[in-house]
């Protein structure tokens, strides 16, 4: 058996997302959207009304399939998906008072992820579109993560920076007017949020860690063990939370089990604000030197309860305008990837009835596939 890095996805070579698709293409008609999700542990299924209001959206999490492994199996996890995205598909219809004919098109998560967990959704989506003659799209899983950012707040502005901070990511992007979308920088090594789940393994806390690590560090204190934050030159727009994860570990390894225990709440709170703060300061560097106004963080980790207080209190000091998405949308979802996949439609991106999946498909190739629009 063995576990998921979730920067290293098997690499299996596939046609590029841009040569997948016929060159065709038809002016959008609004309609509802159905979106599935499946790349990594959660089964998910949401729909968008025709004009782009979210009806529904069900999540169906493996944490307990993976808990007792401490990390996602993938095998476990393409299982897990099977048995359950049917009826995930078939709850967010009836949640949204609608049946199979009165979708419009679809969209679903082509890459990054888990091989087996992608074919799953993917196959599934492919299978409806055919039955019932629907237009399908493929969704970067960080677009659609991107996309959350104007899911609760379609007004937010442009341009802006977006930072994806998730599991298997820590990317920031510049976001302009016309949709483009430039990496700016992203991480060197481990994602912020795999920083979270493996330093909550070695605090012997309980899978997913980044939650249980949010929880337990409100009860500690971030300054009485102090991490050494990872700043690369000041100017950078890169992370890397790797040399963290050991010095908690030789940390950890400097003390006997009880005072493992007495000082559990404040390791994580130290340990977190340590992630939290370089997210911050980084985010905000981006902010000031592309002199934009606006910053959207989103993905797993921008649940993160410190995050989001540190966040709100810089951007309020900066007058900055600040998205972050609720809790729904913040981990693995298919509303997201609904609306990545309708914008997609609307700015004439040809749907493809022969989608393959892309497990390891990078951010830079997927921004230069297609400008979105948010509106
Ligand atoms: P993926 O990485 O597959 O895109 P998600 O976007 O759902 O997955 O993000 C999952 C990550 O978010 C996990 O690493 C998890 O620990 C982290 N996470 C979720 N909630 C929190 C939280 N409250 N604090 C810190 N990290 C969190
Ligand atoms: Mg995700």
């Amino acid at each position: 058996m063995f576990f998921t890095s979730r920067l290293c996805y098997v690499y299996i070579p596939m046609t590029p997302l841009s040569e997948s698709s016929p060159k065709t293409t038809s002016p959008w008609t609004p309609c509802p959207v159905l979106g599935i999700e499946s790349s990594c542990d959660e089964t998910s299924a949401a729909i968008l009304s025709s004009d782009g209001t979210v009806l529904s959206n069900v999540v169906s999490s493996q944490d307990s399939v993976h808990r007792q492994y401490g990390g996602v199996v993938p095998e476990l996890a393409a299982r897990a998906h099977l048995g359950t995205i049917d009826r995930v598909v078939q709850s967010a219809l009836t949640q949204a008072q609608l049946t199979r004919q009165d979708l419009g098109a679809i969209a679903v998560t082509q890459g990054p992820g888990l091989a087996g967990a992608l074919l799953v959704g993917l196959n599934y989506a492919k299978g409806l579109a055919f039955g019932l003659s629907l237009p399908l799209i493929g969704v970067n899983h960080l677009e659609g993560h991107i996309a959350s950012a104007w899911l609760a707040d379609p007004s937010f502005p442009f341009p802006c920076i977006v930072l994806v901070v998730s599991g298997g990511h820590t990317h920031l992007f510049r976001r302009d007017t016309d949709g483009r979308t430039q990496l700016l920088g992203c991480t060197r090594d481990d994602a912020a949020g795999e920083a979270f789940d493996k330093g909550a393994q070695m605090l012997g806390l309980d899978y997913p860690g980044g939650p249980a690590i949010d929880r337990l560090a409100r009860q500690g204190n971030p300054k009485a063990v102090r991490f050494p934050l990872s700043r690369l030159q000041k100017s950078s727009l890169e992370f890397s939370f790797s040399g963290l994860k050991t010095s908690l570990l030789y940390r950890l390894r400097g003390m006997d089990q009880s005072a493992r225990t007495a000082q559990a709440a404040d390791l994580a709170a130290g340990y977190q604000e340590a992630i939290v703060r370089v997210l911050v300061d980084r985010a905000f560097v981006a902010v000031k030197s592309s002199g934009v106004q606006a910053l959207a963080v989103v993905g797993g980790v921008s649940a993160n309860s410190r995050l989001r207080a540190l966040l709100t209190a810089r951007a309020r000091e900066e007058g900055i305008r600040l998205a972050l998405p609720p809790m729904a949308y913040c981990t693995d979802n298919a509303a997201m990837i609904a609306s990545a996949g309708r914008q997609l439609l609307i700015s004439g991106q040809p749907p493809s009835a022969d989608l393959e999946i892309l497990p390891s498909l990078r951010a830079e190739t997927y921004m230069d596939r297609a400008p979105l629009h948010a509106r």
